[in-house]
């Protein structure tokens, strides 16, 4: 089937949902100038292991190193933009056609370009909290102390280590995970997929509840079996395209 009817094929899909949601991964920023884990040679995974370093063995026993060489990345989203595809998935949402979106990415750009329903399962950069009194940050307190010269920043309060509100390998899964799980169970007949090499556990285990899937990916999936439509270009022309016929 050639790319056009692929797309066609994607908006009759959306068309006839009772309850359509969004899962995101990485991919969907790579055109916001944020590399993914798993593209080839650009992928963050060539150049640093996260499996080794945003762990949260290494942020507990070994902070500085954390802060040193995983920690800059995540600060370096900081300035991305929305794309295209993050700005689709707006106007499908306006539209009133997608419920809601659940994202692997910690990049808050579905919340800069104003998506109102979104699941950030892996959490996000806004926030920092203490390790020891729980007490909130913003994100950019943790590099207010980094600039400073402070190896492992600071609880003004309690004095323990302020740490990212991501979801680092190890960690426990958060409220916005477990949410999302029982939204897709209880209302997604059609999960589309965009930007995901859908091989980190266990968001990786939500299109397996969903009867019907539309992938837009670069590279296979281990879902394109079951897939209606997997659509192999980038994420903002793609979904831009498919808006064409809603
Ligand atoms: P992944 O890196 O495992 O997979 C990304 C997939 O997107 C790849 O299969 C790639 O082919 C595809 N892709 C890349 N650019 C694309 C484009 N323009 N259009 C369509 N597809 C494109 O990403 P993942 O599945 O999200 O898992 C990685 C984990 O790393 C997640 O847990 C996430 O939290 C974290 N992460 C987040 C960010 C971010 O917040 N932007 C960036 C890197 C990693
Ligand atoms: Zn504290």
């Amino acid at each position: 089937m050639d790319y056009n009817k692929k797309i066609q094929k994607a908006a009759q899909i959306i068309k006839r949902a009772k309850g359509l949601y969004c899962l995101t991964g990485a991919g969907i920023s790579t055109e916001s100038g944020i590399p993914d884990f798993r593209s080839p040679k650009t992928g963050l995974w060539e150049k640093i292991d996260p499996i080794k370093e945003s762990t949260v063995q290494v942020l507990y026993n070994n902070p500085a190193r954390f802060y040193k060489i995983a920690f800059p990345r995540y600060a370096s989203f900081r300035n991305a933009k929305p794309n295209n595809g993050h700005k689709a998935l707006v106007e499908l949402e306006s539209k009133g056609i997608l419920r809601g979106i659940i994202t692997q990415n910690i990049d808050n750009l579905h919340y800069k370009a104003g998506s109102r329903k979104v699941w950030e399962v892996h959490g996000n950069t806004r926030k920092s909290y203490c390790v020891g009194c729980y007490v909130e940050y913003p994100f950019d307190e943790i590099i207010t102390q980094l600039e400073k010269g402070i190896e492992v920043p600071q609880c003004k309060k309690c004095s323990e280590m302020i740490r990212p509100d991501i979801v680092l390998f190890g960690d426990s899964m958060p409220d916005d995970y477990y949410q999302a799980v029982a939204e897709i169970r209880e209302k997604c007949d059609i999960l589309l997929v965009v930007g995901s090499s859908l091989q980190v556990q266990p968001v990786s285990t939500l299109p397996g509840m969903v009867s019907s899937l539309i992938i837009i990916n670069l590279q296979p999936t281990p879902y394109d079996y079951r897939a209606e439509v997997v659509i192999r270009e980038k994420a903002g022309k793609a979904l831009m395209d498919i808006l064409t016929y809603l």
